[in-house]
């Protein structure tokens, strides 16, 4: 973690967890966008390049799993959503491994439960994984083990996870891709003068009552769970930026210190 990380500073972050939702890596018809997958790929590559450390935080693997299944929606149950996720979850990583392969980048896999980053020794373990992979220049792909994850152990949403794994790695810089410029005063789908707020430096639980609940079919968060993980990463000094992955291309925007998305600042 860099202490006092403002926009200006942002390129001399080093370790960067990119957190990319369902919606971003679907077409509204549910099927995968993989134009958008295999820019976001190359980026990622492209950052590696320049010496960075990336971990992606990926959801996707109940909506891919719902449309590989040709499924009419996300199944109700929590089993049906286990059984789904792991086939979704597996052509998901086949996508990333194929992309990421052709630029000869190595990739790999961690599923967690809330319950192994909140034990101290199985925390460490997952620590220890995520550190000797990026030693080894692998980029993890993090998801949650949505097919063993009942309530008792879940995280609930990918939010949520991509703020641990960004505390516990140490990270400088959490990113969360998805489809909305960036946390508004208002909801802007329902206001027209709604404000995109730039830079939040009041890291306070007030900020959360302006963020609404989730209005996708397909993903579980909204702008509520992006804008409470963004905050708690803040608090605990990393710096973050909820900001709209249409174009994957946004990440050197922010990386250049541009005025893109929404960022959570860190206290000095
Ligand atoms: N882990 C879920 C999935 O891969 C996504 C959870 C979320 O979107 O927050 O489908």
């Amino acid at each position: 973690m860099i202490a006092g990380l403002k926009r200006n500073r942002l390129k001399e972050v080093k370790r960067i967890v990119i957190k990319i939702g369902t919606t971003s890596l679907t077409y509204e018809n549910g099927h995968v966008n993989l134009k958008r997958i295999r820019k976001l790929t190359e980026i990622i590559c492209d950052l590696m390049n320049m010496d960075k450390e990336v971990i992606l935080v990926s959801s996707g693997a109940i909506g891919i799993g719902v449309d590989k299944l040709q499924l009419p929606g996300r199944p109700q149950t929590v089993s049906g959503k286990q059984a789904v996720a792991a086939v979704g979850q597996l052509m998901l990583m086949n996508i990333y491994e194929r992309f990421f392969s052709e630029l000869s980048q190595n990739v790999a896999q961690i599923l967690l439960t809330k319950d192994v980053t909140e034990g101290a020794e199985t925390r460490q373990n997952v620590i220890n994984t995520f550190n000797e992979l990026l030693k080894m220049r692998v980029i993890p792909i993090v998801n949650e083990n949505d097919s063993v994850s009942v309530d008792e152990i879940k995280f609930g949403d990918n939010d949520f996870l991509s703020y641990i794994v960004a505390t516990i790695t140490g990270s400088d810089l959490l990113i969360i891709l998805t489809d909305i410029d960036g946390f508004y005063d208002k909801n802007p789908r329902d206001y027209n003068d709604a404000i995109l707020m730039h830079n939040i430096t009041d890291l306070s639980e007030k900020i959360e009552e302006a963020a609404g609940g989730s209005d996708s079919e397909l993903g579980t968060g909204g702008m509520l769970t992006k804008v409470h993980a963004s905050r708690l990463a803040a608090e605990k000094g990393v710096a973050a930026v909820i900001c709209n992955g249409e174009d994957p291309a946004i990440i050197y925007d922010i990386l250049d210190g541009k005025d893109v998305g929404t960022m959570f600042i860190p206290e000095d």
